[in-house]
């Protein structure tokens, strides 16, 4: 039975001792807002958003989201945008911690889910260590809602039969990854915060022996009113990439290939939702780009 966020909880625990003794103690839940759309939201999510007192979030939490918060709730916006930091993570761990220990019910809002490439553990390390309760609330992450939406699945027997979700953001140069592991064929890489450094993973993956005609799907905005996909291959990955603004992924492999796309710069190749897929003996050719606007 999942937790109960403390404002619907039987009152009377009071917890005493703390720095402000007397005051019952807060907490801080750290919740996934999914990819965007607020029907990809769960229940526990919307409860947890229901109770706040202050949110605090990033700027790839929707608006139509940030307003399904109770209005008297205080937001705080801690936009992490690459490039646009607001707030260091160790002053938004400080700042959680702070906010639950006067007593407030924090939630802490992230795109997709807390624990994906989303610093969740941090702010669950930095609760733990000040003695704050901390509740984690899975998130649709953007994989599953950009797949589901192309109709791409992750994992397609026969051509994928794995799958793993990679950063493609490099701190200092290059992306550190287990290239020869991710060039094998038959399996899924989908590729987080890699739009910047899409020629660079193109590159490594074909040096490493991934086949430059795998298909490659670019995710933008998925959920979105605005998504937007653009299918490709590996050898067409970073032109595709370079056309991309909105937070999107990059999603290697032969399954992708199954994407949905309706409309065609490619004469006699258009396919449509419902029609035949064919993603093993479907190439795609070097540098092919199809691109579709969903909404
Ligand atoms: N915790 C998030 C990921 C945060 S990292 C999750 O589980 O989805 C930020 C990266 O996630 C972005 O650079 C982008 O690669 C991806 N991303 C987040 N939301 C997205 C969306 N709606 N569409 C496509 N990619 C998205």
């Amino acid at each position: 039975m999942a937790r109960q966020p403390a404002r619907n909880r039987p009152p009377g625990l009071v917890v005493v001792g703390g720095k402000h003794a007397g005051r019952p103690l807060g907490e801080v839940w750290l919740v996934g807002a999914g990819p965007g759309d607020p029907d990809l939201l769960t229940f526990r999510a919307f409860n947890a958003l229901r109770s706040a007192d202050v949110v605090v979030h990033d700027g790839l939490v929707s608006e139509e989201i940030l307003d399904l918060a109770p209005t008297r709730a205080r937001r705080i916006n801690v936009a992490k945008r690459k490039s646009r930091h607001i707030l260091p993570q160790d002053d938004i761990n400080q700042l959680l911690v702070a906010l639950a220990l006067e007593g407030l019910t924090v939630v802490r809002l992230k795109g997709g889910d807390p624990f994906l490439f989303g610093r969740g553990g941090e702010e669950l390390a930095a609760c733990r260590a000040a003695g704050v309760e901390c509740h984690v609330v899975p998130g649709v992450t953007a994989a599953l809602a950009a797949s589901a939406g192309a109709g791409a699945p992750l994992t397609h027997r026969g051509c994928a039969q794995a799958v793993t979700f990679v950063t493609g953001h490099a701190a200092h140069g290059e992306p550190d990854l287990d290239w020869a592991a991710l060039a094998r064929p038959n399996q899924t890489v989908v590729i987080y915060m890699g739009v910047s450094t899409a020629a660079l993973i193109a590159e490594h993956l074909t040096a490493a022996g991934r086949a430059a005609s795998t298909p490659a799907l670019i995710v933008e905005n998925a959920s979105r009113q605005d998504e937007r996909r653009l299918l490709t291959t590996l050898s067409g990955l970073a032109e595709a990439a370079a056309s991309v603004r909105g937070p999107a992924l990059l999603m290697v492999g032969e399954a992708m290939a199954m994407a949905e796309v309706h409309n065609t710069d490619l004469p006699g190749e258009g396919r449509g939702p419902g029609e035949a897929h064919q993603p093993l003996r479907m190439n795609l050719g070097p540098g092919l780009r199809r691109e579709i606007r969903v909404k």
